[in-house]
């Protein structure tokens, strides 16, 4: 029987039994409507009432600063619409970084046509955003600023902390995306000094389509979803009562957790990493190597197209993403990747590994023993590599 290795956490993890078996009763038995005054009802709208203290209970926050979205998406979308266009008199500046996730990107790039301005910070050589350069572009006329946590890519933490205090010191606004960091670094939003955050329950062994919006009370932000009372009235439809449950059910699992399985995966992610360098040559690290997801491994490989990389380690039950802009088969590399300073044709010969709950040694040792063969091979075939070898083109590495 073939092995399958899935080393691709930061996309998705797979829903965990507790769960699973804590969102059961609500697709069937508890099915009420929480906004209907019976019981079955009202057993509903205790669910999401407990959730939602559950939630806030992790995050620092009061339950009512806590807002079910359909996950991190529509938590970022909101985010970023809702206060652009809640605060427009104040102004139509908004500072985000080069790296965020393409829901935060594109957010901004729909207000640009909406006549707002957007910013975007460069970052150093690990994928940090310099707090002097946040200070420098706020003008008069910043209202919002947004800054992810940490990266889905290359696994950088930001320093989230400085960052909003300097956003509070002149009165602009904070969000993080924080759908990587949430139950798997120690978040607190009072201790960060964010104004809003978003999480998502599929990257936590929660299921798809759960998320949330942290609004700090008193931040006015416009609603996205128009129609009935549900989440206060700022946010409207039928509550996904067992996707709520199951969010609540994982993030409480993954906090409790959250120490003892961080320095498990460390472990397991420096291996990988230093087995990798060592054993492949014209490699390289991406993202920051202290301040790093624990989960994350992304390195890049001279003279290797990533497609082929990862054709042939998914031929071999190998699980893993690319440094591609998304795996809809683009071909463009990564934003993130050249925002750090990676040259097109390295960006192109990337590769994320992202590790996981299920994920053993052997696992690790399993894909990287393969990907040592992978990658010879595709040198072996690779035109580039063979001028490289005889001196015709020089690496642009080291
Ligand atoms: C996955 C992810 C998102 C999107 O979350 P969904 O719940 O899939 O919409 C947003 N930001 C980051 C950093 C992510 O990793």
């Amino acid at each position: 029987m073939s092995r399958t290795v899935y080393l691709d956490n930061a996309s998705t993890t797979p829903v965990r039994p507790e769960v699973l078996k804590a969102m059961l009763p609500y697709f069937s038995e508890q099915f009420g409507n929480p906004s209907s005054i019976y019981p079955l009802g009202q057993r509903a709208s205790d669910a999401v009432a407990e959730a939602r203290a559950t939630l806030a209970d992790i995050l620092g926050a009061k339950p009512r600063e806590v807002f079910f979205t359909s996950g991190g998406s529509e938590a970022d979308n909101w985010a970023i619409k809702g206060v652009a266009h809640a605060n427009r008199d104040k102004g139509r500046h908004i500072i985000t970084s080069a790296i965020e996730h393409h829901a935060v990107l594109h957010a901004c790039q729909a207000l640009e046509k909406d006549g707002f301005e957007v910013t975007y910070l460069p970052v150093d050589k690990d994928g940090m955003v310099r707090p002097e350069d946040f200070r420098a572009a706020i003008r008069p006329d910043t209202v919002l600023a947004s800054i992810m946590a940490a990266n889905n890519e290359i696994g950088t933490i930001q320093p989230i902390a400085q960052l909003a205090s300097i956003a509070r010191e002149h009165g602009v606004i904070f969000h993080t995306d924080a759908v990587q960091a949430f139950c798997h670094e120690p978040l607190d939003v009072n201790g960060l000094g964010v104004d809003l955050l978003s999480a998502s329950a599929h990257k936590i062994g929660g299921p798809k389509g759960a998320g949330l919006l942290y609004i700090r009370k008193g931040v006015r932000v416009d609603n996205l979803i128009d129609g009935g009372q549900q989440e206060r009235g700022k946010r409207a439809t039928t509550e996904n009562v067992p996707g709520i449950v199951g969010f609540a059910k994982a993030a409480e699992l993954a906090a409790s957790e959250l120490d003892q399985e961080r320095s498990r995966v460390v472990e397991l992610r420096d291996h990988a990493i230093e087995r990798i360098l060592a054993e492949i040559p014209h490699a390289r690290l991406n993202g920051s190597p202290r301040s790093r997801l624990a989960n994350n491994v992304n390195v890049s490989f001279e003279f290797i197209e990533g497609e082929g990389m990862l054709l042939q380690l998914a031929a071999r039950g190998i699980c893993v993403s690319s440094g591609s802009a998304c795996t809809s088969g683009s071909l463009d590399p990564s934003h993130v990747l050249l925002a750090i300073g990676l040259p097109h044709e390295v960006a192109h010969g990337s590769l994320r590994m992202t590790l996981g709950r299920d994920t053993t040694a052997s696992d690790v040792d399993f894909a990287v023993d393969e990907l040592v063969g992978v990658i010879a091979n595709l040198r072996m075939m690779s035109p580039l590599y063979e001028d490289f070898r005889h001196g015709k083109v020089p690496s642009l590495l080291s």
